[in-house]
């Protein structure tokens, strides 16, 4: 009696919400329905690893934002990276990689070249059709990042593709910063799109998740074999949130983006900081990629303080912030600031003054700029 009941519950349930369906254990009807059944078929169910419908509905939804056709949940934006790399490289290739990827990908980078036989090399963010004199024989995969989420240079996507798919390359893109609305990503060339869910997608600060989409069957076969041999599973709690938060996604996206051009402009008139590097500024390199490629922003961007400031000035600084915390990510409701010390991250840094990173929230941007006047005021 505690485990097995004969209730069951009415048929014809309707309402808006995808419902929650737990499970490891997927039931079959008999020994032939389960034999059957293939993992890797996703117009059924198998195992609990390989799908419910409530991650398949969250799949399907996110391959239909960015345009795409598959899509593959991972449990994290770098377990999603993971994947990517995993599914397509193997000893005795080469992956070339921005200059100012996201830090933990360089790190995993690394780590392929120094234990896994794998040759991983950085390029210039700003390359363009450049990168066609880096592609060697063995060049399997190139990653961008549109654009980098600290130093926030926008790449020429579509030349950096041309040059990839001319000599038979694939390129992937961290299409995060857009949240997957303002970067029409395969539309520009990019074969596979990774998403850190994590950020504008949940929108809550509450979820880490990561998703991988792709327009081509041969190649979503890949990620598949990966996907399993790796075990990446994600709680049905987890994309219950993130489908959740969906519907509103533009329109948070919009009010990162207006409050975001509003507190960088009043900063670009401060003599405090030196550069606003947000892709829709002209200080930004790649700005005029950007408004030739891209339909929106979103909340994050950084500045350049003044080289007269110290390190122990800008932190005070931050620490004197008080709506701003002090925290990694972006994408929920609450502004958050970051210094970085980008010149120990890059090979190739050349700006000077310190590097702060704002998050901007949803609170009102009068009091998030009356919030940095009165710490920019204290620097003094
Ligand atoms: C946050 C982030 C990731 C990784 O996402 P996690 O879910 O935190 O692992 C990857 N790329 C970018 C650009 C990010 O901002």
């Amino acid at each position: 009696m505690l485990t097995h009941s004969d209730y069951q519950a009415p048929e014809g349930f309707a309402a808006l919400p995808t419902a929650i369906h737990h499970a490891s254990t997927v039931l079959f009807k008999d020994v032939a329905a389960m034999r059957a059944r293939h993992w890797q078929d996703k117009s059924a169910y198998t195992y609990g690893l390989h799908g419910t419908p409530t991650s398949f509905t969250l799949e399907a939804r996110l391959a239909e934002i960015e345009q795409g056709e598959y899509c593959l949940l991972a449990p994290s934006g770098l377990a999603a990276i993971t994947l990517v790399d995993m599914a397509l490289l193997q000893a005795g290739d080469d992956v070339l990689l921005p200059d100012n990827v996201y830090n933990p990908n360089r790190e995993l980078g690394d780590w392929l070249a120094r234990s896994f036989g794998i040759s991983a090399r950085y390029y210039n963010p700003l390359i363009g059709a450049g990168i066609a004199d880096l592609i060697e024989a063995n060049t399997k995969l190139i990653w961008t990042e549109a654009p980098g989420s600290v130093s926030m240079e926008v790449p020429d996507i579509p030349a950096i593709c041309s040059a990839a798919h001319a000599k038979g390359v694939l390129v992937a893109i961290d299409n995060t910063w857009s949240g997957g609305i303002a970067f029409a990503a395969f539309e520009h060339g990019v074969d596979i799109v990774m998403q850190a869910l994590t950020k504008y997608q949940s929108g809550g600060s509450d979820v880490l998740m990561g998703a991988v989409i792709t327009r081509d069957q041969a190649l979503n076969v890949r990620l598949q074999a990966a996907h399993m041999r790796l075990g990446f599973g994600v709680g049905m709690d987890d994309a219950y949130l993130v489908l959740r938060n969906l519907p509103t996604l533009k329109l948070r996206f919009d009010a990162h983006d207006a409050s975001a051009r509003k507190v960088a402009g009043w900063l670009q008139s401060r003599p405090e900081i030196n550069k606003i590097l947000h892709p829709a500024f002209p200080d930004c390199p790649g700005h005029d990629t950007w408004k030739r490629d891209f339909t929106g922003a979103g909340g994050l961007f950084s500045v350049l303080f003044d080289a007269r400031y110290s390190e122990v000035q800008t932190d005070q600084f931050v620490n004197n912030l008080k709506l701003f915390k002090i925290g990694y990510s972006w994408g929920g409701a609450h502004s958050l600031c970051v210094p970085y010390r980008i010149a120990q991250m890059r090979k190739d840094w050349s700006h000077e003054g310190i590097l702060v990173r704002f998050n901007i929230g949803l609170e009102s941007t009068e009091d998030l700029i009356a919030d940095i006047e009165q710490a920019l005021a204290r620097l003094a």
